[in-house]
């Protein structure tokens, strides 16, 4: 993510603000049993957070109703278990932090950070700037509401007003990014039209109120991170670093979504996914250590876990085992 266009005025420096002992976290969304492309987050972030004496903690980031599959986050904790993933503090549900996130907004507003909008979707996606987004994807907001739509009766989003300038991070992986908010998607939501707080905010709120010191997760979020810096110091919290690890992909190079067709991981030897996700990160395991038992795999794994193996590597191919049902799939 760059932007030569930009303004060259620095956000921000590389460098952590936070202190203090490493905290990571695995932040899945109960959209469907674990697949192998979220297995890839867990299993980066779990051995980040072991190899630097650190702790490891779980979100279930269930913020959006509508997309929450029944039994999803039980099914996912349980894979976790199952595959020696033990975090280390009660696990966090988004849906129970509303309050969290409504005090954030709150300070938001009242120092002016935020505008309602009152353009609806379709207007939005209409325009040409947004023809080429990916479903779910946030959509580009000119630097106007559209006309007509001040005289929707619907109640607001609230979006946040990015300042124009450059917003930069060193990635741990992808290397030194660069994003200017204002320019490349405009002024973004933090409160939905339906109430609903933004992932957005919703997660500087949780990195920050439960410590975490640096965020491990999937390559899609690298676009995120500058909103997501904005809102930090809007709120004057600590940032964290940031290490974005490679997406599987499949055949035809999209990405395994948890709404797709992605099998669940539930593998008879549960080895062997754990084995499966270090050979996507380039670690080289041994062919023996898929047989071998789960303590001796994550003993291996700790002792010869190298980032710098995958450093740059935006996406990868998912083995073909990863992808197939029959495999993967044993029912309990
Ligand atoms: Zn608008």
């Amino acid at each position: 993510m760059s932007d030569a266009k930009s303004n060259s005025a620095i956000a921000t420096t590389g460098t952590a603000e936070s202190s203090g002992r490493y905290r990571g976290r695995f932040a899945p969304s109960p959209t469907g049993p674990l697949h192998f492309g979220s297995l890839i987050a867990a299993v980066g972030s779990f051995l980040e957070a072991r190899t630097r004496g650190g702790e490891w903690l779980v979100r279930i980031e269930d913020l959006d109703p509508p997309r929450t599959r029944r039994g999803a986050a039980d099914a996912i904790l349980r894979t976790l278990e199952r595959l020696g993933l033990n975090w280390d503090a009660d696990v966090l549900h988004q849906s129970n932090r509303t309050d969290a996130y409504c005090a954030a907004f709150e300070r938001l507003r009242a120092e002016g950070w935020l505008w309602p909008c009152r353009c609806s979707r379709a207007q939005l996606a209409a325009l040409p700037a947004n023809q080429a987004r990916a479903m779910g994807e946030e959509l580009v907001h000119p630097k106007k509401c559209l006309p007509g739509s001040h005289r929707a009766a619907a109640s607001p989003a609230w979006r946040f007003r990015a300042p124009d300038l450059d917003v930069g991070f060193v990635d741990r992986v992808q290397g030194p990014q660069s994003q200017n908010v204002a320019r490349a998607g405009g002024d973004f939501v933090v409160r939905r039209r339906d109430g609903l707080f933004a992932y957005q905010l919703a997660v500087v709120v949780d990195d920050a109120d439960q410590g975490i010191t640096d965020v491990v997760r999937g390559a899609d979020l690298l676009d995120s991170t500058a909103r997501q810096i904005l809102l930090q110091q809007a709120l004057q919290l600590p940032r964290p670093t940031y290490m974005h690890l490679p997406l599987a992909v499949d055949a035809s190079g999209v990405k395994l979504s948890k709404s797709g067709d992605a099998p669940a991981v539930w593998h008879p030897a549960p080895s062997a996914p754990v084995v499966a996700a270090l050979e996507f990160l380039r670690q080289d395991p041994p062919a023996e250590l898929g047989r071998a038992p789960l303590d001796e795999v994550w003993a291996w794994a700790i002792e010869h876990w190298r980032p710098s193996r995958f450093s740059g590597m935006r996406s990868g191919a998912a083995p073909a085992a990863a992808l197939d049902k029959a495999t993967m799939e044993v029912p309990e």
